[in-house]
């Protein structure tokens, strides 16, 4: 071939299209060597055990459990906390894991972090020496799962002041009584942290239930959910549940304790929300690159453009601001931000996508749809806003 051949032959070669990044500032350099080798290991297997089946599940209300040796195997049981068989590491660390889940699929992050962070997070923060000895190994090592259990039928963003669920102690143990909604995980795990008053002194206090042997304890699935299917939510009754004095939480004695849990878990949340987002625009960029209309990639056209840039603002605002020191407002900060953006994002994403941005299959609608939960669980948009607005003004608009 002549240099002239050549020549006119790349030319008429397409210049290959760059791959979807939405790591647009690369945040992921801020991790140290041995921190990006613990995201990539989860991204290698998200992306290869967990995408292929996961819409499948989705679609059928399953968990799968098929998936859960891979998970024990990637050894991140316990991520964020130090000791005790923990996987250790920062909680920016566990932030990027969960980003990672996320990206894939917001279920598989919150049903990874209701355990990781809500369940063996209270025991971490608000257990004494001994409990956290026992619980959280097993824990670290998923052979427990755990679940939190806070909210009730008619107790949701209230829950600081109006649990109805009781605890009466009774020599050495406690007798609890009343019912908590929504809890992930609960019709199939083994541990419940459950949150009830004490009808002594009315303090809300925590008690780690064990929900395959304590009589009195029963959960039913919560059926027909649009959002984070793959995610088993229970709907928890305690009837005269006898629970001994050795499995209440020895540091938790006000709602105080538990919104110190709250705030570690919001700030988890910000980052799924991050993720979710991440996952819907690297579906809608491929989409974008690929689609042909009037004989073009749709991706060519300016309005396809806007979209797009937009989705990417919107994330690498929320990989951003995640940073930093971490008060409640912080978290509220981050929870509300990331979430909302997340919203604002997976709809975008799923427009671009046309018709088949309805169809589960085309993943967006997936994203779109479980952006939904990521907005209202762990405290509404509305409620972190109020305690953001309570630390600026220093006026609380809510309690
Ligand atoms: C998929 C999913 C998983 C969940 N997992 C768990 C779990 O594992 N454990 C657990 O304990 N809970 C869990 N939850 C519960 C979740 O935390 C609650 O749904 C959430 O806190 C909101 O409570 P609610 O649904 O009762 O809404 P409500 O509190 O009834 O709120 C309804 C609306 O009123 C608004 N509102 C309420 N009060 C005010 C106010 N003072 N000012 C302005 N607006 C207000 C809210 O922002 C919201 O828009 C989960 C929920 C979902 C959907």
């Amino acid at each position: 071939m002549t240099t002239a051949t050549v020549a006119a032959k790349s030319a008429k070669q397409p210049k290959p299209l760059p791959a979807p990044n939405s790591d647009f500032y690369e945040v992921y350099e801020t991790l140290s060597t041995e921190e990006l080798a613990t995201v990539k290991k989860v991204r290698a297997f998200m992306e290869a055990k967990v995408a292929p089946v996961i819409t499948k599940y989705w679609v059928d209300d399953a968990f799968p459990f098929e998936l859960l040796p891979g998970v024990k195997e990637l050894g991140i049981g316990g991520l964020g906390m130090q000791g005790y068989g923990c996987a250790g590491g920062s909680v920016a660390l566990l932030g990027f894991v969960l980003m990672e889940f996320a990206r894939i699929d917001p279920s598989f992050a919150t049903f990874f972090g209701v355990h990781d962070g809500l369940a063996m997070g209270s025991i971490y923060i608000d257990g004494s020496e001994e409990q956290k000895q026992k619980w959280l190994p097993p824990m670290a090592r998923l052979e427990k799962i755990g679940c939190f259990g806070l909210t009730e039928p008619l107790v949701g963003s209230g829950a600081s002041g109006g649990l109805t669920t009781t605890a009466k102690r009774d020599g050495d143990s406690w007798v609890l009584n009343g019912e908590k909604r929504w809890i992930g995980n609960a019709p199939w795990c083994d541990i419940s942290v459950i949150w009830a008053r004490d009808l002594a002194d009315n303090q809300v206090k925590g008690f780690i239930v064990e929900n395959k042997t304590t009589p009195g304890f029963s959960v039913e699935k919560i059926q027909n959910k649009i959002a984070l299917k793959v995610v088993q939510n229970g709907h928890i009754t305690l009837k005269d549940a006898r629970v001994p004095e050795a499995n209440r939480l020895q540091g938790g004695n006000s709602f105080r304790d538990t919104a110190k849990v709250l705030k570690m878990t919001r700030y988890a949340v910000a980052w799924m929300a991050t993720g979710c987002a991440m996952g819907a625009y690297e579906t809608a960029l491929k989409y974008a690159q690929e689609r042909l209309q009037f004989g073009r990639p749709i991706g060519s056209f300016q309005l396809v453009q806007d979209l797009l840039a937009k989705m990417i603002s919107n994330i690498t605002a929320s990989q951003l601001h995640a940073e930093g020191k971490l008060t409640d407002a912080h978290a509220a900060l981050g929870k509300e931000f990331a979430t909302s953006k997340c919203r604002e994002t997976v709809a975008w994403a799923r427009e671009l996508l046309g018709g088949n941005g309805i169809v589960a299959d085309y993943k967006a609608a997936r994203f779109f749809a479980d952006a939904e939960a990521l907005y209202s669980y762990e405290g509404t948009y509305q409620i972190q806003n109020l305690i953001l607005g309570k630390a600026i003004t220093g006026l609380s608009a809510f309690v």
